[in-house]
């Protein structure tokens, strides 16, 4: 179902007050790793608002690698991120982790994003599927394009259509990045499929100073869009830092996003 042989229009998502995802426009979202305090969200929101970004990221329940990290405001903290957001016409992109989310973070959010450790948490997609609000799928931290199809054929043949791919880097041989952000998927994705393919090249290259490049020669193989992490302090933020672009860093890549995207 998922794939361009049974439906040859591309799909295209609207998620309400002129934001659409697919092809004919470039979506960008922006924001933290994880959301920490209201001060934080109100300084990022006003930098989307002042660059006309009106998708924010951004993670309540965190994935970490130890348990000792921060894992995240939860629902206390969703619920103030949407009310924030609603009042400035920013849409809501986070991470749900397990089923038993689904349901009390339905209310509060836009775009349900599945994780790359949760990819192929197929009691998760068979509940996304029932749901009726776009979920956007990254791709397994070892997954292979077409393990990525099948995860987005759960949720499309559970009967929810709205699916966004997200192409997030994957794990290989080389440690010089965090992971390797595989551009190659992003022409093969469009080709195998009819729905939006973005790219994260935060977690795709793990490495700040690098990641706009890799987010422009995203656009260039392709995407539909780009989600990438910022912060008002990188150097504070509680997760990721080292691979979040501040203010300035942020504002210039989006200018150069939309040239790039122009010239396509
Ligand atoms: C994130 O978006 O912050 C995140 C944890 O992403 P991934 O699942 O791709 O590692
Ligand atoms: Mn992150």
């Amino acid at each position: 179902l998922v794939s361009r042989k049974w439906r040859v229009r591309p799909t295209v998502l609207d998620l309400g007050d002129g934001v659409r995802i697919g092809e004919g426009t470039l979506t960008l979202a922006a924001g933290p790793c994880s959301i920490e305090s209201e001060a934080q969200m109100e300084s990022i929101m006003q930098h989307l608002v002042e660059n006309d970004v009106r998708i924010m990221r951004g993670g309540v329940f965190k994935p970490r690698s130890s348990p000792y990290s921060f894992r995240g405001l939860g629902m206390d903290g969703l619920k103030l991120f949407h009310q924030l957001a609603r009042e400035r016409g920013i849409k809501i992109v986070t991470e749900v982790m397990q089923v038993s989310q689904v349901e009390e973070m339905h209310d509060y959010v836009d775009v349900f994003q599945v994780g790359a450790r949760n990819t192929q948490n197929f009691n998760l997609l068979d509940a996304l599927g029932s749901v009726d609000k776009p979920v956007m799928i990254k791709r397994g931290i070892s997954g292979t394009i077409e393990e990525l199809l099948s995860s987005a054929e759960y949720v499309f043949s559970g009967g929810n259509e709205k699916l966004i791919l997200c192409e997030r880097g994957i794990r290989t041989f080389e440690t010089a990045s965090r992971n390797t952000l595989d551009l190659n998927a992003v022409p093969i994705l469009k080709e195998k499929t009819h729905l939006p393919v973005i790219v994260d090249p935060s977690h795709g290259i793990g490495i700040r100073d690098y990641v706009a490049d890799m987010a422009l020669a995203g656009v260039m193989a392709g995407a539909d869009g780009i989600i990438y992490e910022a912060h008002e302090k990188p150097e504070q933020a509680a997760s990721d830092g080292a691979q979040t672009l501040n203010f300035a860093e942020s504002a210039r890549l989006i200018r150069n996003l939309r040239r790039v995207y122009a010239l396509r």
